[in-house]
């Protein structure tokens, strides 16, 4: 549920004075937190890592010349509505543009909230269906949106029995806030309409600081867990949320703890007014070779880029293998030449060609 920004102040989450500035936010962006994340959110500190992703900041008034409504191009890639057909094996299936929260860097700022359809309509989702079912190569359906468990567990399970009966569907993936924003949601109704037979299914938790993994998060995340399904977590790289190796390392290790695997950590995208919470991708790079140091593989993400305008994602991490012969890209793959290799302290190696 969406709220006006005199909630907040009645709840004591910001000062009275910043409801103007808050008013022409909410005119521009949805606002919503949830009791949850409320809860987290220190009103006196004003670097609050939970506060800056949920309350709204005037300055996400200030537009630069590079924001883009549709950063990654949902709609260049979009051949019928509620549907994203960016790569040959998969698609995004959006059949709601409902999110607990309102998080102030979404990417899809300009699609999800009020005024928007908050569901496909029911021709819309059956041609969404056809088009899945036509196209033989789509091994993989993505449900993102707005926040798929919105949805009532018995609109889900139909969704979920709907794909999972296309023989070529083998992977059904569900991108979500809920399980941190509003863990009670996660009923035993909803892990029963997740579970279907004839696919496989994944979670994608969304998460960008570990004081998101509370224990009543945790609980939610072991209801899914303990009932097979596989868990990936995604987050944005914000500045004054997680842009600190710090951060980063006990966010890892919180999801680790979950069973929950680190999988993509987003360098933000170009939505309108966010400038303010995006980092630089040096920084982002340091970032994650500082991480390197400090925690396992098991607890590394994978740093990625959206390309503006639609071309897809691109590991953008730091490198750690630079041929010595600087023409190596231009010859055969298996014409060796020497290399340096960096280890996780920033040392570097040398590494022989093949004989
Ligand atoms: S939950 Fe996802 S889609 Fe919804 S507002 Fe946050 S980032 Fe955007």
């Amino acid at each position: 549920m969406t709220l006006d920004p005199v909630d907040l102040v009645a709840r004591g989450l910001v000062a009275a004075e910043r409801l103007p500035e808050l008013r022409r936010v909410a005119e521009k962006f949805a606002v919503a937190v949830t009791d949850d994340m409320a809860a987290l959110i220190d009103p006196a500190d004003p670097q609050d890592p939970i506060a800056a992703q949920f309350v709204p900041n005037a300055a996400e008034l200030e537009t630069t010349g590079d924001d883009q409504a549709d950063p990654i191009g949902d709609e260049r890639w979009s051949p019928l509505p509620g549907l994203v057909h960016r790569y040959p094996d998969r698609v995004l299936l959006k059949p709601s543009h409902v999110c607990p929260v309102y998080c102030r860097f979404c990417f899809r700022r300009e699609m999800v909230g009020p005024g928007k359809d908050s569901a496909l309509s029911d021709s819309a989702y059956a041609s969404a269906l056809d088009y899945i079912r036509a196209n033989k190569d789509i091994w993989e359906v993505i449900l993102t949106g707005g926040d798929p468990l919105m949805l009532s567990p018995r609109r889900l399970s139909q969704v979920m029995n709907d794909l999972a009966a296309i023989d070529h569907v083998r992977i059904i993936r569900i991108h979500t806030r809920v399980p941190v924003a509003d863990p009670s949601r996660i009923s035993d109704d909803m892990v029963q309409a997740l579970k279907v037979d004839r696919a496989t299914v994944w979670v994608a938790l969304h998460a960008n600081h570990a004081r998101e993994l509370t224990e009543r998060a945790r609980a939610a995340v072991a209801r899914l867990v303990d009932a097979g399904i596989p868990m990936v977590s995604q987050s944005v790289l914000l500045r004054g949320v997680n842009d600190s190796v710090g951060a980063l390392e006990a966010l890892m290790r919180a999801f680790v703890e979950c069973r929950i695997k680190p999988y993509y950590l987003h360098h933000g995208d170009l939505a309108p007014g966010t400038a303010h919470l995006r980092t630089t991708l040096a920084q982002g790079q340091a970032l994650m070779g500082a991480l390197r140091g400090r925690v396992s593989g098991l607890c590394q993400p994978q740093y990625v880029l959206d390309i503006p305008g639609g071309a897809g994602k691109s590991p953008v991490g730091p490198n750690y293998l630079r041929a010595e012969n600087s023409f190596v890209g231009e010859r055969d793959a298996d014409q060796e030449t020497r290399y340096r290799v960096t280890d996780y302290c920033g040392e570097v190696h040398l590494y022989p060609p093949r004989p």
